[in-house]
């Protein structure tokens, strides 16, 4: 007798480093004539070319912008070309940090409606026909001057949207940044909601420090992006946040920047400074391994250094635990930051892409099913969600 063999379940790739501009948030970009914004310009074929200006002292005049931004069926073709089953999208920088609180208010309400709508008419994944292949991360409207209601109505609006599992932060919080004590009832009702939190960078760091010779955007992006976020999560730790909130989700950008690197000498300045020394439950080293980390840090050697650094995290809890070897590919999630780093010439692949995913098959001591769940499976179970 022949035996019909089913050909074996592909491993679900899931992007959780995805971006987007709802066609409302590029409006809304058009019509400023400072930065953030879009501007038209003649292109050097003669035509009219959109330009995108949204970091502080933007080099050169931005970067090209166009559908690739708002254009779902780019996303789809993207993922596809990419062989990427499900991608988690979320606003790009500067979300609505620049907009007054009403406004702020107001647009970040539409813009979850928006990418509810997004998501739940995007197809089903490609081969996992019980999931969509499109989730995303709402907004909060955090600008100075918002009653803190209205942040918490908002949280209350995501819990709501089917496809909405978490929400992209940016560093900055009301105006005095994440550590901020007048957040700690946004924690609390994000924790509740069991929202994840993608914390971005957008500001970098002091732009004095990268000097004045024509770098493109090579030092804001390689360094002031990583450095801006491995601040931000030191603060965040602490101020005790990580503490009172130990079921908080927090999925850092860029691999959490220098935050894996600098660990052990965080611990040190922690422990020799009388401020700080008896404040936090445990060493800095052990809310590392509570923390989940997207693999955008393109090499191999880079995810693995990161990857020990949540292996060793237990071994710092001041209750008693041991390095767990395998904790680092169960808290790493693979991710493009599509539509950014496109190649400079049109080529089939991104490179960006391919080296991230070549990163994740290399990392040493990985087994084939730590990189599948790199590339997948920790993403579904960080959502709940199941194929
Ligand atoms: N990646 C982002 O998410 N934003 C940028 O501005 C550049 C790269
Ligand atoms: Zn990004």
């Amino acid at each position: 007798m022949s035996s019909t063999r089913l050909s074996p379940s592909p491993t679900p790739v899931v992007d959780v480093h995805t971006h987007v501009y709802f066609p409302r948030y590029a409006a809304e970009l058009r019509a400023r004539s400072s930065a953030p914004r879009i501007l038209t310009r003649t292109g050097a074929d003669g035509k009219p070319e959109e330009r995108l200006l949204i970091l502080d002292g933007e080099p050169g005049s931005g970067r090209p912008v166009g559908p690739q931004y708002w254009n779902r069926e780019e996303k789809l073709e993207f993922m596809k070309r990419h062989h990427i089953h499900v991608s988690f999208v979320s606003s790009a920088n500067p979300w609505l940090d620049f907009l007054p609180a009403e406004r702020a208010n107001t647009l970040a309400q539409a813009l979850n409606n928006d990418l509810e709508e997004y998501c739940a008419s995007s197809p089903k994944a490609d081969g996992f026909p019980g999931l969509r292949s499109i989730y995303g991360f709402g907004l909060l409207p955090l600008v100075p001057h918002i009653p803190i209601s209205s942040v918490i109505q908002t949280i209350e609006q995501i819990k709501t949207l089917p496809h909405v599992s978490g929400v992209i932060m940016g560093t900055k919080g009301i105006g005095k940044g994440l550590d901020d004590e007048a957040l700690e009832p946004v924690w609390e009702a994000i924790e509740s909601a069991g929202l994840v939190v993608f914390v971005h960078p957008h500001y970098g760091v002091d732009t004095q420090a990268f000097g004045n010779m024509p770098n493109g955007h090579v030092l804001p992006l390689a360094l002031g992006f990583p450095f801006e976020t491995t601040i931000t999560i030191t603060r965040l730790i602490l101020a005790g946040v990580l503490d009172r909130y130990p079921n908080l989700r927090l999925l850092l950008a860029h691999s959490g920047g220098a935050l894996s690197q600098l660990s052990s000498r965080i611990a040190s300045c922690i422990a020799h400074d009388p401020v700080v020394a008896k404040r936090l439950q445990h060493d800095a080293r052990y809310y590392l391994g509570k923390l989940y980390f997207d693999a955008v840090a393109y090499g191999p050697e880079e995810l693995g250094f990161v990857s020990e650094t949540i292996a060793r995290a237990e071994s710092y809890n001041a209750t008693g635990g041991s390095y767990n070897a395998d904790a680092g590919s169960t808290r790493m999630l693979f991710g493009t930051d599509h539509p950014f780093f496109p190649p400079l010439e049109g080529s089939q692949k991104w490179q960006s892409v391919e080296d991230n995913m070549k990163a994740i098959r290399n990392v040493r001591g990985w087994s084939e099913s730590a990189q599948a769940d790199v590339l997948g499976h920790n993403a579904l179970k960080l959502f709940n969600l199941k194929y």
